[in-house]
């Protein structure tokens, strides 16, 4: 059995991992690079690199699985060859073809982009071309083999790939539906994080999981994105809790999100709750997202994940909005949208919730990759940073490290260049297993 990180372990994201026997193998995601990692590569380049990859090594079995949607673990899914089967979680599926559904109608000529919120980077080509981009991303998307999330306290199901065997399980991430992956193949156990934490609503699970299913490990390949970084990860609730508190301070809050972190929406939605004020969104995708959650989450969540925003479908705040006040959810791509709801607002009375990494308008590689957060927070005089990490933090990292103990070796991935596992506050033996 070989193991081959091809892009992965001296940078976030852009991940791409290759499990593989004398007679298969599977991939764990195909990602694109985030902007700002390394070099930016056009189409053409990414193709190509996926294509080289796939003509070596050739297997009679092969296949590839995603742990989640972001694009730095699935951005390359359309150059997968054709007659290689792809698996990926229900929810990544339904979020995923919902985008490309939407960046479809928002890329077809004589089309509106206003109220999609979808707009891509303009420079890329004309709308034509993404169109048909889009139309051959979805139609691979349409033909993913999926898993279901098997209810609490059920052992999912193995997926076989000839003589490898993969088997995921529910984790948390600052996306939806998002999974760790065994992979057992030669008589060998490896365990695949995918991305994760502990410190959402989800991650109360993430211990358990460990604990019950990742025995007898003789790889482990772990994510470490906060090795580099010493920030406290406060629990969503807590996220949740300062929201509330600067949504009773401000009569008109803006609050930017993503629109497939479905915990974070939570956290914003139950603020609101808090605050007495209603919570508004005019970006269809974003309607999308929260309506696939609301279907397929909101029982068994008990009504976290129960939205029902109010949608806004002209780009002008109406009467009961400017008299009660509100709480307006927004991502990056509204601004324009943003600042039509808010005219005539006085500043002072005006509060964004920037509610995203802060690397986004920090480093300066990623405002020149996309100036949009960095913009969006300089059109506010009141702003207040409140958010917390989609990734496991150091103390939680080597909690993981040290229940899975693995036989033979640890394999970082999806983390700074530089930094370490070795770091971590580990027992010495697991640390001379750190393969680097
Ligand atoms: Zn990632
Ligand atoms: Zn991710």
């Amino acid at each position: 059995m070989d193991i081959k990180i091809h892009r992965g372990q001296e940078q976030i994201g852009g991940c791409i991992t290759e499990v593989s026997t004398a007679t298969s193998r599977v991939f764990i995601d195909m990602g694109q690079n985030l902007p700002g990692v390394g070099e930016p590569t056009t189409p053409d380049e990414d193709r190509e690199m996926v294509e080289g990859i796939f003509a070596q090594n050739r297997k009679e079995h092969e296949a590839v699985f995603y742990t989640h949607s972001h694009v730095d673990h699935i951005g390359l899914l359309q150059y997968v060859p054709s007659h290689v089967p792809q698996f990926i979680g229900e929810g990544g599926k339904e979020t995923t073809m919902a985008k490309h559904e939407l960046l479809l109608k928002t890329n077809k000529p004589k089309s509106t982009t206003s109220e999609v919120g979808l707009k891509e980077d303009d420079s890329q080509g004309p709308r034509e071309s993404h169109a048909q981009e889009h139309q051959v991303i979805l139609q691979r998307i349409q033909g993913f083999n999926t898993w279901e999330r098997p209810k609490p306290h059920t052992a999912p199901r193995p997926i076989e790939v000839g003589d490898i065997r993969v088997t995921p399980y529910f984790c948390c991430h600052s996306a939806y539906d998002c999974y760790m992956l065994l992979i057992e193949a030669d008589g060998k156990r490896i365990w695949h994080t995918g991305d994760f934490r502990e410190h959402g609503y989800l991650g109360k699970g993430l211990m358990p999981t460990i604990k019950h299913y990742a025995t007898d490990i003789d790889t482990l390949i772990i994510e470490g994105t906060m090795l580099g970084r010493a920030d406290q990860c406060i629990h969503e609730r807590e996220v949740s809790r300062r929201m509330a508190l600067a949504m009773e301070a401000f009569k008109y809050v803006v609050v930017l999100a993503s629109a497939t972190d479905i915990e974070r929406l939570a956290s914003i939605k139950q603020a609101a709750r808090l605050a007495k004020k209603d919570y508004y969104i005019s970006n269809r995708y974003l309607r999308k997202t929260m309506s696939i959650f609301t279907r397929r989450e909101a029982s068994v969540s008990k009504g976290l994940f129960d939205f029902h925003p109010k949608f806004l479908r002209s780009s002008d705040a109406n009467a009961t909005m400017r008299k009660r006040g509100f709480v307006f959810i927004s991502t990056a791509s509204q601004l324009a949208c943003v600042k039509n709801i808010c005219k005539g607002i006085d500043q002072s009375e005006l509060l964004l919730i920037y509610s995203a990494w802060d690397g986004y308008y920090k480093d300066p590689e990623q405002v020149k990759a996309n100036p949009r957060y960095k913009l969006f927070r300089e059109a506010f005089d009141n702003v207040v940073d409140i958010h917390t990490s989609g990734h496991a933090d150091r103390d939680t990292l080597a909690r993981v490290i040290t229940a899975i103990n693995p036989r033979e070796s640890i394999i970082g991935i999806h983390k700074d260049p530089g930094t370490t596992l070795k770091s971590l506050d580990i027992p010495d033996d697991l640390k001379a297993k750190v393969k680097e």
